[in-house]
């Protein structure tokens, strides 16, 4: 590979683009490694440091603010930082591989702008806001307060869609999951 490339997810939490983002990863012709945010939101039971996020504290996060070392950051919720290291892609392209990212749509969009030509942006859509509401409220690792927050957001999310290359609709995950294969395979070809 001469260059690697990049390739975002984007969407409203709750829509299922962890789901697509994992299936992508286990594809190894795809040849994608993800690119690990940092974050100063704590973890959750299930997450791994270094494996899911890097997980620091909003003191830490804030110094590497100063010092530079984001592509991209965002405080996506009050005092939750949330943000792309540069090693972290450099670390990929290094490997020989294509970057992934499951980030917000804002973080998605910045990442198109600083590289257009290398990144395919995609939207993953959930099918409406109400089911948008069931899937996280089956989540259930969120407060009720903290879903009403996602949700929120969520709505202010979809009017961004049309700024990304491309829109899934995960209406069917089966459907949802080849579209993105297909979508990504395309890309990495170019
Ligand atoms: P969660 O707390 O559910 O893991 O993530 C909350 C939101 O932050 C999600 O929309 C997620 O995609 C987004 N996010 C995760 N990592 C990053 C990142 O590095 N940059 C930005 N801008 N958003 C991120």
């Amino acid at each position: 590979m001469i260059e690697g490339k990049l390739i975002v997810f984007s969407a409203p939490s709750g829509s299922g683009k962890t789901t697509i983002v994992r299936h992508l990863l286990k594809q190894k012709e795809l040849n994608l490694d993800f690119s690990i945010s940092a974050t100063s939101r704590a973890p959750r039971e299930e997450e791994i440091d270094g494996k899911d996020y890097h997980f620091l504290s909003l003191e830490e996060f804030k110094k590497r603010i100063k010092e530079d070392q984001f592509l991209e950051w965002e405080e996506v919720y009050r005092d939750n930082f949330y943000g792309t290291l540069k090693s972290e892609v450099e670390r990929i392209w290094a490997n020989g591989k294509h970057v992934v990212f499951d980030i917000d749509v804002v973080g998605g969009l910045d990442i198109k702008h600083i590289y257009p030509e290398k990144t395919l942006a995609v939207f993953v859509e959930p099918p409406s806001i109400e089911e948008l509401k069931k899937r996280l409220k089956k989540r259930q690792t969120e407060t009720e307060d903290r879903i009403n927050m996602r949700i929120a957001k969520a709505s202010i999310e979809m009017a961004t869609a049309p700024q990304f290359d491309f829109i899934i609709v995960n209406n069917d995950l089966q459907t949802a999951l080849d579209e993105a294969y297909n979508l990504v395979k395309d890309f990495i070809q170019k």
